[in-house]
């Protein structure tokens, strides 16, 4: 690993400030769990590494009805995925940060870190764009907000400019009779990447069997060279009612803008597979939260069906 100077400020100001003296050669450093396995590699090299953790706007985790929740980047998982309101708030966004890495990796890894890297598999972005989150970005000229469905522009990388960072992810408060679920399939239990991902976020209308879908967004991941934001899905299922067939059919318009690559993880076509079944459970566990039934956290799907996954 190439020389570096660490830096640890204090305010937005002076990290913005290191930030933007180094332009590409400098990296925020938040939990470290991609940025130093990053370093080592070569993949980046950078001269100045300004670490983030002494800002108190970026360890912010807070909840309000007005403005839902704030997520400052370098909060870690594990603080995350055990705040009250996030559980009974957000449990898609709890599914997502209990299966990034394991309880280790959890009490560093924060979700600005997972965002900011862009992998196509980063497991929080899904939840994320399916609760229509909104990344807050501090630079040299200001603050600016993106959401987060734009905030990857291709595998690693993402809209920051030189100088800009990611100060929170802000979540819109979740109406009643909202629910959202995020799940992932990995090939065996612990320690992998996604071989694909889908979240799902719905609000429902009506009740008993008059239920219908007044809003649904879902995303992707691991099946293309961002998220995928697979608006038209979620935008089929808006005013149909709540059943199997409806489902099916977003299901299969998910599956129609998935655009994966074979891998060592899987074939194409495997993937496109997946991105049905997975978006049909991911649909069905939003629905089965939105309706307040019990659906557990941070599923992981290996070749056998999870007996929650069937409408009632
Ligand atoms: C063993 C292991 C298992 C893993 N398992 C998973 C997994 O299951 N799922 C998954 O999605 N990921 C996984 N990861 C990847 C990694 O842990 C996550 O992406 C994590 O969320 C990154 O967060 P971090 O705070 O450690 O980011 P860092 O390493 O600090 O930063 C990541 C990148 O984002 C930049 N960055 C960070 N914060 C900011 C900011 N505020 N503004 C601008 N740029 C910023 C950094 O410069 C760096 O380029 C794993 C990693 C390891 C080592």
């Amino acid at each position: 690993m190439k020389d570096f100077e660490y830096t640890a400020p204090a305010t937005l100001r002076d990290a913005v400030k290191l930030l933007a003296e180094k332009g590409e050669n400098a990296r925020v450093l938040a939990g470290g769990t991609d940025l130093i396995v990053q370093m080592r590699g070569r993949r980046y090299q950078p001269e100045r590494v300004v670490d983030i953790k002494k800002i108190p706007e970026v360890n912010e985790l807070t909840f309000s009805p007005r403005k839902g929740l704030r997520i400052g980047a370098a909060v870690p998982c594990h603080i995350i995925y055990h705040n009250s309101d996030v559980i009974e708030r957000y449990p898609g966004i709890v599914d997502a940060a209990m299966i990034i890495g394991g309880i280790q990796i959890q009490g560093r890894a924060t979700l600005g870190g997972n965002l900011c890297n862009a992998s196509p598999s980063a497991d929080s972005i899904p939840a994320l764009i399916a609760y229509g989150a909104i990344a807050e970005i501090q630079g040299p000229q200001g603050k600016r907000k993106i959401p987060v469905e734009e905030f990857c522009v291709s595998p690693g990388r993402n809209a920051l400019q030189p100088g800009e960072m990611l100060v929170c992810i802000q979540i819109p408060q979740s109406k009643s009779n909202t629910g959202a679920h995020y799940l992932r399939f990995i090939p065996r239990n612990e320690m992998d990447i996604a071989v694909v991902g889908v979240g799902a976020c719905v609000e429902l209308a009506g009740r008993g069997k008059a239920q219908t879908f007044k809003r649904v967004r879902i995303a992707l991941a691991a099946v293309g060279p961002t998220p995928i934001f697979a608006s038209a899905a979620g935008a089929s299922l808006e005013g149909q009612s709540v059943s199997e067939e409806s489902i099916l059919a977003a299901a299969e318009a998910a599956k129609s803008v998935a655009k994966p690559i074979s891998d060592m993880r899987g074939p194409a076509e495997y993937r496109t597979h997946l991105v049905g079944v997975l978006t049909k459970r991911a649909l069905i566990g939003a629905v089965k939260r939105a309706r307040g039934e019990h659906v557990p956290n941070a599923v992981q799907e290996h070749e056998s069906a999870h007996p929650v996954y069937t409408l009632s």
